[in-house]
Protein backbone atom coordinates (compact mmCIF):
# COMPACT_ATOMS: atom_id res chain seq x y z
CA UNK A 1 0.00 0.00 0.00
CA UNK A 2 1.64 3.84 -1.11
CA UNK A 3 1.95 5.90 1.38
CA UNK A 4 -0.43 8.86 0.61
CA UNK A 5 0.00 12.52 0.17
CA UNK A 6 -1.34 15.78 -1.58
CA UNK A 7 2.23 16.88 -2.89
CA UNK A 8 5.10 14.75 -4.03
CA UNK A 9 8.37 17.23 -5.06
CA UNK A 10 11.10 15.78 -6.68
CA UNK A 11 14.39 17.17 -5.97
CA UNK A 12 15.01 19.79 -3.37
CA UNK A 13 16.94 22.62 -5.20
CA UNK A 14 15.47 26.45 -4.75
CA UNK A 15 12.48 25.19 -7.01
CA UNK A 16 11.72 22.32 -5.25
CA UNK A 17 12.31 23.03 -1.44
CA UNK A 18 10.98 26.52 -2.19
CA UNK A 19 7.77 24.68 -3.45
CA UNK A 20 7.55 22.25 -0.90
CA UNK A 21 7.76 25.07 2.07
CA UNK A 22 5.05 27.32 0.30
CA UNK A 23 2.80 23.76 0.05
CA UNK A 24 3.05 22.69 3.48
CA UNK A 25 2.32 26.92 4.62
CA UNK A 26 -0.65 26.24 2.63
CA UNK A 27 -1.76 22.97 4.46
CA UNK A 28 -0.61 20.57 1.89
CA UNK A 29 0.36 17.26 3.08
CA UNK A 30 3.53 17.45 1.60
CA UNK A 31 6.97 15.38 1.17
CA UNK A 32 10.34 15.97 -0.66
CA UNK A 33 11.82 13.05 -2.63
CA UNK A 34 16.25 14.06 -2.96
CA UNK A 35 18.75 11.81 -3.59
CA UNK A 36 21.58 13.84 -2.39
CA UNK A 37 22.25 14.27 1.35
CA UNK A 38 22.52 17.93 1.74
CA UNK A 39 19.21 19.67 0.62
CA UNK A 40 19.33 22.83 -1.44
CA UNK A 41 19.94 21.52 -4.99
CA UNK A 42 22.46 23.15 -7.24
CA UNK A 43 22.64 26.65 -5.88
CA UNK A 44 23.19 26.26 -2.01
CA UNK A 45 26.01 23.08 -2.99
CA UNK A 46 27.39 23.73 -6.41
CA UNK A 47 26.30 27.29 -7.95
CA UNK A 48 25.00 30.40 -6.32
CA UNK A 49 26.10 29.98 -2.75
CA UNK A 50 29.41 28.62 -3.02
CA UNK A 51 30.47 30.65 -6.07
CA UNK A 52 29.43 33.98 -4.54
CA UNK A 53 31.62 33.32 -1.33
CA UNK A 54 34.51 32.13 -3.64
CA UNK A 55 33.98 35.78 -5.61
CA UNK A 56 33.73 37.81 -2.07
CA UNK A 57 37.39 36.12 -1.06
CA UNK A 58 38.51 37.54 -4.47
CA UNK A 59 37.19 41.25 -3.15
CA UNK A 60 38.83 41.18 -0.16
CA UNK A 61 42.20 40.37 -1.67
CA UNK A 62 41.46 42.64 -4.05
CA UNK A 63 41.11 45.50 -1.20
CA UNK A 64 43.91 43.97 0.80
CA UNK A 65 46.02 44.55 -2.20
CA UNK A 66 45.04 47.83 -2.76
CA UNK A 67 45.37 48.61 1.79
CA UNK A 68 48.34 51.29 0.82
CA UNK A 69 45.81 53.24 -1.27
CA UNK A 70 43.66 53.42 1.79
CA UNK A 71 46.52 54.47 4.30
CA UNK A 72 46.30 51.16 5.83
CA UNK A 73 49.68 49.24 6.56
CA UNK A 74 50.10 45.60 6.52
CA UNK A 75 53.48 45.26 7.40
CA UNK A 76 54.85 44.71 3.65
CA UNK A 77 54.34 41.40 2.46
CA UNK A 78 52.01 41.24 -0.01
CA UNK A 79 48.27 39.65 0.32
CA UNK A 80 48.54 35.52 -0.04
CA UNK A 81 45.58 33.52 -0.70
CA UNK A 82 45.20 30.25 1.42
CA UNK A 83 42.87 28.07 -0.57
CA UNK A 84 42.45 25.17 3.10
CA UNK A 85 40.87 28.27 4.52
CA UNK A 86 38.94 29.79 1.85
CA UNK A 87 37.29 26.01 0.84
CA UNK A 88 36.62 26.04 4.84
CA UNK A 89 34.92 29.82 4.98
CA UNK A 90 32.79 28.70 1.83
CA UNK A 91 31.85 25.12 3.02
CA UNK A 92 30.53 26.42 6.59
CA UNK A 93 28.53 28.93 4.92
CA UNK A 94 27.03 26.12 2.38
CA UNK A 95 26.87 23.65 5.31
CA UNK A 96 25.10 26.51 7.42
CA UNK A 97 22.14 27.39 4.58
CA UNK A 98 21.49 23.50 3.67
CA UNK A 99 21.17 22.91 7.23
CA UNK A 100 18.69 25.87 7.15
CA UNK A 101 16.28 24.12 4.55
CA UNK A 102 16.45 20.89 7.07
CA UNK A 103 15.14 23.02 9.86
CA UNK A 104 12.51 24.76 7.55
CA UNK A 105 11.09 21.35 6.77
CA UNK A 106 11.01 20.19 10.28
CA UNK A 107 9.01 23.24 10.96
CA UNK A 108 6.35 22.51 8.19
CA UNK A 109 6.35 18.99 9.13
CA UNK A 110 7.54 18.16 5.91
CA UNK A 111 8.81 14.42 4.69
CA UNK A 112 12.12 14.47 3.36
CA UNK A 113 13.26 11.02 1.73
CA UNK A 114 16.71 10.45 0.66
CA UNK A 115 16.29 8.69 -3.11
CA UNK A 116 15.65 8.57 -6.30
CA UNK A 117 12.35 9.32 -7.27
CA UNK A 118 10.95 7.85 -10.14
CA UNK A 119 7.37 8.34 -11.91
CA UNK A 120 5.44 5.30 -11.80
CA UNK A 121 2.30 6.82 -13.77
CA UNK A 122 -1.40 7.13 -11.89
CA UNK A 123 0.01 9.36 -9.54
CA UNK A 124 2.80 6.93 -7.69
CA UNK A 125 6.59 7.87 -7.41
CA UNK A 126 9.19 4.86 -7.01
CA UNK A 127 11.60 5.52 -4.31
CA UNK A 128 14.99 3.68 -4.89
CA UNK A 129 17.83 4.11 -2.53
CA UNK A 130 18.47 3.17 1.25
CA UNK A 131 14.66 2.40 1.87
CA UNK A 132 12.61 2.00 -1.21
CA UNK A 133 8.92 2.85 -1.00
CA UNK A 134 6.57 3.75 -3.39
CA UNK A 135 4.41 7.07 -2.97
CA UNK A 136 1.08 8.47 -3.95
CA UNK A 137 0.36 11.86 -4.84
CA UNK A 138 -2.83 13.44 -5.38
CA UNK A 139 -0.19 15.97 -7.23
CA UNK A 140 3.65 15.65 -8.07
CA UNK A 141 6.04 18.47 -8.79
CA UNK A 142 8.97 17.60 -10.75
CA UNK A 143 12.35 19.46 -9.94
CA UNK A 144 15.25 18.07 -11.06
CA UNK A 145 17.11 20.89 -12.21
CA UNK A 146 20.35 20.39 -14.48
CA UNK A 147 23.80 19.84 -14.74
CA UNK A 148 27.21 21.18 -16.09
CA UNK A 149 27.00 20.50 -20.65
CA UNK A 150 30.03 19.07 -21.35
CA UNK A 151 31.32 19.29 -24.96
CA UNK A 152 32.27 16.41 -27.02
CA UNK A 153 35.61 17.47 -27.93
CA UNK A 154 36.80 18.17 -24.62
CA UNK A 155 35.17 15.50 -22.14
CA UNK A 156 35.59 15.95 -18.34
CA UNK A 157 37.56 13.92 -16.21
CA UNK A 158 37.36 15.76 -13.19
CA UNK A 159 40.39 17.31 -12.65
CA UNK A 160 42.32 19.08 -15.88
CA UNK A 161 38.90 19.39 -18.07
CA UNK A 162 36.35 20.18 -15.38
CA UNK A 163 33.27 21.97 -14.95
CA UNK A 164 31.62 24.24 -12.07
CA UNK A 165 31.22 21.45 -9.64
CA UNK A 166 35.16 20.58 -9.74
CA UNK A 167 35.77 24.67 -10.21
CA UNK A 168 34.96 25.43 -6.15
CA UNK A 169 37.16 23.10 -4.92
CA UNK A 170 40.13 22.88 -6.27
CA UNK A 171 42.75 22.84 -3.80
CA UNK A 172 45.14 24.53 -5.50
CA UNK A 173 45.00 27.62 -7.57
CA UNK A 174 46.02 26.82 -11.07
CA UNK A 175 48.87 28.45 -12.92
CA UNK A 176 47.33 28.69 -16.18
CA UNK A 177 43.42 28.48 -16.82
CA UNK A 178 41.49 28.29 -19.70
CA UNK A 179 37.49 29.27 -19.21
CA UNK A 180 35.35 27.92 -22.21
CA UNK A 181 32.09 29.97 -22.37
CA UNK A 182 31.71 33.59 -21.21
CA UNK A 183 28.14 33.10 -19.68
CA UNK A 184 27.60 34.06 -16.17
CA UNK A 185 29.06 30.79 -14.65
CA UNK A 186 32.42 31.82 -17.35
CA UNK A 187 32.67 35.05 -16.62
CA UNK A 188 32.50 34.78 -12.64
CA UNK A 189 34.67 31.96 -12.48
CA UNK A 190 37.53 34.12 -15.20
CA UNK A 191 37.37 36.84 -12.38
CA UNK A 192 37.61 34.07 -9.16
CA UNK A 193 40.78 32.56 -10.66
CA UNK A 194 42.16 35.63 -11.98
CA UNK A 195 42.01 37.62 -8.78
CA UNK A 196 43.64 34.28 -6.88
CA UNK A 197 46.63 34.34 -9.46
CA UNK A 198 45.74 32.02 -12.44
CA UNK A 199 47.01 33.63 -15.93
CA UNK A 200 42.92 33.30 -17.39
CA UNK A 201 42.14 33.01 -20.73
CA UNK A 202 38.33 33.06 -21.84
CA UNK A 203 37.28 31.95 -24.91
CA UNK A 204 33.83 32.57 -26.35
CA UNK A 205 32.75 31.40 -29.82
CA UNK A 206 30.07 34.29 -30.51
CA UNK A 207 31.60 38.09 -30.72
CA UNK A 208 31.27 39.47 -27.83
CA UNK A 209 31.54 38.31 -24.17
CA UNK A 210 28.48 37.94 -22.40
CA UNK A 211 26.33 37.53 -25.69
CA UNK A 212 22.54 37.97 -23.61
CA UNK A 213 23.47 41.57 -22.20
CA UNK A 214 23.24 44.61 -23.81
CA UNK A 215 26.03 44.78 -26.35
CA UNK A 216 27.62 48.31 -24.33
CA UNK A 217 27.66 46.05 -21.38
CA UNK A 218 30.02 43.51 -23.18
CA UNK A 219 31.82 46.10 -24.59
CA UNK A 220 32.47 47.40 -21.01
CA UNK A 221 33.01 44.08 -19.24
CA UNK A 222 35.61 43.13 -22.18
CA UNK A 223 37.52 46.17 -21.26
CA UNK A 224 37.88 45.68 -17.53
CA UNK A 225 38.60 42.05 -18.09
CA UNK A 226 41.55 43.12 -20.25
CA UNK A 227 42.53 45.74 -17.87
CA UNK A 228 42.71 42.56 -14.84
CA UNK A 229 44.92 40.75 -17.70
CA UNK A 230 42.47 38.04 -18.62
CA UNK A 231 42.89 37.22 -22.34
CA UNK A 232 39.41 37.50 -23.92
CA UNK A 233 39.54 35.57 -26.97
CA UNK A 234 36.12 35.94 -28.92
CA UNK A 235 34.56 34.67 -32.28
CA UNK A 236 37.02 31.78 -31.16
CA UNK A 237 36.11 27.61 -30.93
CA UNK A 238 37.86 25.68 -29.40
CA UNK A 239 38.26 22.28 -31.80
CA UNK A 240 40.55 20.05 -29.87
CA UNK A 241 41.14 19.29 -26.80
CA UNK A 242 43.66 16.88 -25.67
CA UNK A 243 44.88 16.07 -22.04
CA UNK A 244 48.67 15.46 -22.08
CA UNK A 245 51.42 15.75 -19.36
CA UNK A 246 50.11 17.79 -16.34
CA UNK A 247 47.75 19.86 -18.69
CA UNK A 248 45.52 20.06 -21.49
CA UNK A 249 46.78 20.46 -25.31
CA UNK A 250 43.84 22.99 -26.91
CA UNK A 251 43.21 23.80 -30.34
CA UNK A 252 41.25 27.05 -30.95
CA UNK A 253 40.41 27.97 -34.24
CA UNK A 254 39.46 31.68 -34.93
CA UNK A 255 36.77 33.55 -36.71
CA UNK A 256 39.34 33.69 -39.65
CA UNK A 257 40.12 30.41 -39.90
CA UNK A 258 43.32 30.49 -38.58
CA UNK A 259 44.50 27.97 -35.39
CA UNK A 260 46.59 28.30 -32.81
CA UNK A 261 47.60 25.43 -30.47
CA UNK A 262 47.88 26.13 -26.19
CA UNK A 263 48.81 24.34 -23.51
CA UNK A 264 46.98 24.75 -20.21
CA UNK A 265 46.93 23.28 -16.19
CA UNK A 266 43.29 23.78 -16.34
CA UNK A 267 40.08 23.65 -18.70
CA UNK A 268 36.74 24.79 -17.22
CA UNK A 269 33.90 24.34 -19.50
CA UNK A 270 30.89 26.63 -18.97
CA UNK A 271 28.86 26.29 -22.26
CA UNK A 272 25.65 26.04 -20.37
CA UNK A 273 23.64 23.36 -18.39
CA UNK A 274 21.31 20.37 -19.41
CA UNK A 275 18.34 19.35 -17.89
CA UNK A 276 18.18 16.25 -15.74
CA UNK A 277 15.47 13.69 -16.27
CA UNK A 278 17.81 10.61 -16.50
CA UNK A 279 16.04 7.60 -13.95
CA UNK A 280 12.91 9.96 -13.71
CA UNK A 281 10.89 7.39 -15.68
CA UNK A 282 9.69 9.93 -18.15
CA UNK A 283 8.49 7.39 -20.61
CA UNK A 284 6.69 5.44 -18.34
CA UNK A 285 4.98 8.69 -17.04
CA UNK A 286 3.84 9.47 -20.79
CA UNK A 287 5.90 12.53 -19.69
CA UNK A 288 7.16 14.84 -23.08
CA UNK A 289 10.57 16.01 -23.55
CA UNK A 290 11.68 18.93 -25.67
CA UNK A 291 15.23 19.07 -26.37
CA UNK A 292 15.29 16.95 -23.36
CA UNK A 293 13.62 19.54 -21.27
CA UNK A 294 10.12 19.20 -19.65
CA UNK A 295 7.86 21.53 -21.55
CA UNK A 296 4.90 23.13 -19.24
CA UNK A 297 2.24 25.75 -19.91
CA UNK A 298 2.03 29.48 -18.21
CA UNK A 299 1.08 27.35 -15.29
CA UNK A 300 3.65 25.26 -15.32
CA UNK A 301 1.93 22.21 -16.06
CA UNK A 302 2.97 19.22 -17.77
CA UNK A 303 1.08 17.22 -20.50
CA UNK A 304 0.92 14.87 -18.09
CA UNK A 305 -2.44 15.84 -15.30
CA UNK A 306 -1.23 15.85 -12.09
CA UNK A 307 1.71 16.42 -12.68
CA UNK A 308 3.84 19.79 -12.78
CA UNK A 309 7.24 21.15 -13.52
CA UNK A 310 9.15 23.71 -11.95
CA UNK A 311 12.82 25.34 -12.53
CA UNK A 312 15.90 24.36 -14.65
CA UNK A 313 14.14 21.21 -16.08
CA UNK A 314 11.94 23.02 -17.83
CA UNK A 315 11.02 24.88 -21.01
CA UNK A 316 8.32 27.65 -20.87
CA UNK A 317 7.87 27.83 -25.40
CA UNK A 318 8.95 30.66 -27.00
CA UNK A 319 9.90 32.69 -23.95
CA UNK A 320 13.54 31.27 -23.63
CA UNK A 321 13.68 30.19 -19.79
CA UNK A 322 16.09 31.60 -17.72
CA UNK A 323 17.91 28.54 -15.46
CA UNK A 324 17.97 31.42 -12.52
CA UNK A 325 17.65 30.07 -8.50
CA UNK A 326 15.10 32.90 -8.04
CA UNK A 327 12.92 32.12 -11.19
CA UNK A 328 12.50 28.57 -9.68
CA UNK A 329 11.46 29.76 -6.59
CA UNK A 330 9.20 32.11 -8.24
CA UNK A 331 7.90 28.69 -10.13
CA UNK A 332 7.79 26.90 -7.08
CA UNK A 333 5.68 28.94 -5.10
CA UNK A 334 3.31 29.43 -8.06
CA UNK A 335 2.47 25.55 -8.25
CA UNK A 336 2.23 25.52 -4.59
CA UNK A 337 -0.41 27.79 -4.11
CA UNK A 338 -2.31 27.05 -7.56
CA UNK A 339 -1.99 23.63 -6.30
CA UNK A 340 -3.80 25.01 -2.88
CA UNK A 341 -6.31 26.16 -4.73
CA UNK A 342 -5.13 29.99 -4.74
CA UNK A 343 -5.67 32.23 -7.52
CA UNK A 344 -2.82 32.59 -9.62
CA UNK A 345 -1.12 34.42 -12.30
CA UNK A 346 1.67 33.64 -14.93
CA UNK A 347 4.82 34.97 -13.88
CA UNK A 348 6.77 38.07 -15.82
CA UNK A 349 9.52 36.20 -17.29
CA UNK A 350 10.35 39.62 -19.19
CA UNK A 351 11.35 41.59 -16.38
CA UNK A 352 13.68 39.25 -14.31
CA UNK A 353 16.58 40.45 -12.79
CA UNK A 354 19.44 38.62 -14.09
CA UNK A 355 22.97 39.29 -12.03
CA UNK A 356 26.05 37.92 -12.65
CA UNK A 357 28.74 38.50 -9.88
CA UNK A 358 31.96 39.03 -11.86
CA UNK A 359 34.43 41.67 -11.27
CA UNK A 360 32.84 44.56 -12.13
CA UNK A 361 29.30 43.13 -11.57
CA UNK A 362 26.60 43.08 -14.06
CA UNK A 363 22.95 43.10 -13.76
CA UNK A 364 19.99 44.02 -16.57
CA UNK A 365 15.97 43.35 -16.17
CA UNK A 366 13.84 44.12 -18.82
CA UNK A 367 15.26 44.32 -22.50
CA UNK A 368 18.64 45.46 -24.06
CA UNK A 369 18.60 48.31 -26.70
CA UNK A 370 19.15 45.74 -29.31
CA UNK A 371 15.72 43.43 -27.82
CA UNK A 372 14.00 47.07 -28.01
CA UNK A 373 14.42 48.26 -31.57
CA UNK A 374 13.84 44.52 -33.08
CA UNK A 375 10.47 44.71 -31.34
CA UNK A 376 9.79 47.92 -33.36
CA UNK A 377 9.93 50.32 -30.40
CA UNK A 378 11.08 53.98 -30.98
CA UNK A 379 14.06 53.77 -28.62
CA UNK A 380 15.56 56.57 -26.26
CA UNK A 381 18.35 55.69 -24.07
CA UNK A 382 20.71 57.23 -21.44
CA UNK A 383 24.04 56.55 -19.47
CA UNK A 384 25.48 57.72 -16.23
CA UNK A 385 29.22 56.49 -15.29
CA UNK A 386 29.58 55.38 -12.13
CA UNK A 387 32.72 57.72 -12.19
CA UNK A 388 31.19 60.64 -11.77
CA UNK A 389 29.38 59.48 -8.24
CA UNK A 390 30.67 60.47 -5.37
CA UNK A 391 30.35 57.11 -3.57
CA UNK A 392 31.55 55.21 -6.27
CA UNK A 393 34.36 57.37 -5.54
CA UNK A 394 34.58 56.79 -2.20
CA UNK A 395 34.39 53.15 -2.52
CA UNK A 396 37.14 53.48 -5.03
CA UNK A 397 35.32 51.48 -7.88
CA UNK A 398 34.52 53.98 -10.80
CA UNK A 399 34.36 51.96 -13.85
CA UNK A 400 31.16 51.06 -15.75
CA UNK A 401 27.80 52.24 -15.53
CA UNK A 402 24.30 52.38 -15.80
CA UNK A 403 22.00 52.74 -19.03
CA UNK A 404 18.51 52.80 -19.02
CA UNK A 405 16.62 51.73 -22.17
CA UNK A 406 12.71 53.74 -22.91
CA UNK A 407 10.70 54.27 -25.57
CA UNK A 408 9.46 57.30 -27.08
CA UNK A 409 6.01 57.54 -27.46
CA UNK A 410 4.97 57.12 -23.92
CA UNK A 411 8.34 56.99 -22.21
CA UNK A 412 7.87 53.55 -20.60
CA UNK A 413 10.81 52.13 -18.91
CA UNK A 414 11.97 49.20 -21.35
CA UNK A 415 14.59 47.76 -19.68
CA UNK A 416 17.97 48.59 -16.90
CA UNK A 417 21.12 47.66 -17.45
CA UNK A 418 24.23 48.30 -14.69
CA UNK A 419 27.88 47.31 -14.73
CA UNK A 420 30.06 48.28 -11.51
CA UNK A 421 29.77 48.55 -8.12
CA UNK A 422 26.53 46.38 -6.43
CA UNK A 423 25.04 46.19 -9.82
CA UNK A 424 23.49 43.03 -8.34
CA UNK A 425 22.05 44.78 -5.90
CA UNK A 426 20.89 48.00 -7.74
CA UNK A 427 18.72 46.24 -10.10
CA UNK A 428 16.28 45.36 -7.28
CA UNK A 429 14.64 49.32 -7.97
CA UNK A 430 14.70 48.31 -11.47
CA UNK A 431 12.93 44.93 -10.87
CA UNK A 432 10.43 47.09 -8.97
CA UNK A 433 9.73 49.77 -11.71
CA UNK A 434 9.61 47.18 -14.66
CA UNK A 435 6.93 45.39 -12.75
CA UNK A 436 5.13 48.69 -12.39
CA UNK A 437 5.12 49.72 -15.49
CA UNK A 438 7.16 53.02 -14.71
CA UNK A 439 8.05 55.58 -17.09
CA UNK A 440 11.47 56.85 -17.38
CA UNK A 441 10.26 60.23 -15.95
CA UNK A 442 8.90 58.35 -12.57
CA UNK A 443 12.85 56.79 -12.26
CA UNK A 444 13.96 60.52 -12.63
CA UNK A 445 11.64 61.66 -10.17
CA UNK A 446 12.17 59.14 -7.20
CA UNK A 447 14.10 60.88 -5.38
CA UNK A 448 17.72 58.75 -4.62
CA UNK A 449 19.58 58.98 -1.61
CA UNK A 450 23.12 60.85 -1.53
CA UNK A 451 25.69 59.78 -1.30
CA UNK A 452 24.35 56.13 -2.96
CA UNK A 453 25.33 53.94 -5.80
CA UNK A 454 21.44 53.88 -6.69
CA UNK A 455 21.90 57.35 -7.85
CA UNK A 456 23.79 56.38 -11.01
CA UNK A 457 20.40 55.52 -12.01
CA UNK A 458 18.55 58.30 -10.95
CA UNK A 459 20.99 60.30 -13.03
CA UNK A 460 20.82 57.88 -16.22
CA UNK A 461 17.13 58.50 -16.40
CA UNK A 462 17.83 62.00 -16.18
CA UNK A 463 20.13 61.61 -19.14
CA UNK A 464 17.54 59.77 -21.49
CA UNK A 465 15.53 63.06 -21.23
CA UNK A 466 19.04 65.38 -21.48
CA UNK A 467 18.69 66.20 -17.50
CA UNK A 468 21.92 64.74 -16.06
CA UNK A 469 23.10 67.23 -13.69
CA UNK A 470 26.42 65.31 -13.13
CA UNK A 471 27.59 64.93 -16.95
P1 LIG B 1 18.59 22.11 -8.80
O1 LIG B 1 19.06 23.15 -7.86
O2 LIG B 1 19.52 21.59 -9.80
O3 LIG B 1 17.95 20.96 -7.93
C1 LIG B 1 17.52 19.76 -8.46
C2 LIG B 1 17.65 18.69 -7.40
O4 LIG B 1 16.96 17.54 -7.84
C3 LIG B 1 19.09 18.27 -7.13
O5 LIG B 1 19.38 18.42 -5.77
C4 LIG B 1 19.12 16.80 -7.58
O6 LIG B 1 19.94 16.01 -6.74
C5 LIG B 1 17.67 16.38 -7.42
N1 LIG B 1 17.26 15.29 -8.30
C6 LIG B 1 17.40 15.19 -9.65
N2 LIG B 1 16.80 14.09 -10.11
C7 LIG B 1 16.25 13.46 -9.03
C8 LIG B 1 15.48 12.28 -8.86
N3 LIG B 1 15.11 11.53 -9.90
N4 LIG B 1 15.12 11.92 -7.61
C9 LIG B 1 15.47 12.68 -6.54
N5 LIG B 1 16.17 13.82 -6.64
C10 LIG B 1 16.55 14.21 -7.87
N6 LIG B 1 21.30 31.27 -10.11
C11 LIG B 1 21.05 32.48 -9.58
O7 LIG B 1 19.90 32.90 -9.54
N7 LIG B 1 22.05 33.24 -9.05
C12 LIG B 1 23.34 32.84 -9.08
O8 LIG B 1 24.23 33.55 -8.59
C13 LIG B 1 23.64 31.58 -9.66
N8 LIG B 1 24.91 31.14 -9.68
C14 LIG B 1 25.17 29.92 -10.22
C15 LIG B 1 26.49 29.49 -10.27
C16 LIG B 1 26.80 28.27 -10.79
C17 LIG B 1 28.22 27.81 -10.84
C18 LIG B 1 25.75 27.42 -11.26
C19 LIG B 1 26.05 26.06 -11.81
C20 LIG B 1 24.44 27.83 -11.22
C21 LIG B 1 24.13 29.09 -10.71
N9 LIG B 1 22.83 29.57 -10.68
C22 LIG B 1 22.57 30.81 -10.16
C23 LIG B 1 21.70 28.77 -11.21
C24 LIG B 1 20.92 28.11 -10.08
O9 LIG B 1 21.79 27.39 -9.26
C25 LIG B 1 19.86 27.19 -10.66
O10 LIG B 1 19.06 27.93 -11.56
C26 LIG B 1 18.94 26.62 -9.57
O11 LIG B 1 19.71 25.91 -8.65
C27 LIG B 1 17.89 25.70 -10.21
O12 LIG B 1 17.13 25.12 -9.20
P2 LIG B 1 16.26 23.81 -9.45
O13 LIG B 1 15.50 23.60 -8.20
O14 LIG B 1 15.55 23.90 -10.72
O15 LIG B 1 17.32 22.64 -9.66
Amino acid sequence: MADSYDLIVIGAGTGGYVAAIRAAQLGLKTVVVERQTPLGGTCLNWGCIPTKALLEHAHVLKLAQHAAEWGISTGGAPPAIDMTRVHARKNKIVSGLTRGVDFLFKKHRIERLIGTAQLAGGGQVRVTGEAPRTLSGREIVVATGSRPRGLSIAAFDGSRIISSDEAIHLAEVPQSLVVIGSGAVGVEMASIFNSFGSAVTLIEIMPRIVPAEDAAVSAELEKAFRQRGIVVQTATEVTGAEPGGAGVDLELTFGNGRRQTMHVDVVLVAVGRAPVTDGLGVEQAGLRLENGYIPVDSLLRTNVPGVSAIGDVISTGPTPHLQLAHVSSAEGILVAERLAGLEVRPLDYQNVPVCTYCDPEIAHAGLTEAEAVARGFAVETGTFPFSALGRARIAGETEGFVKIVGEKQYDQLLGVHVIGPRATELIAEAAVALRLEATVEELVRTMHAHPTLAEAIGEASHAVHGGAIHL
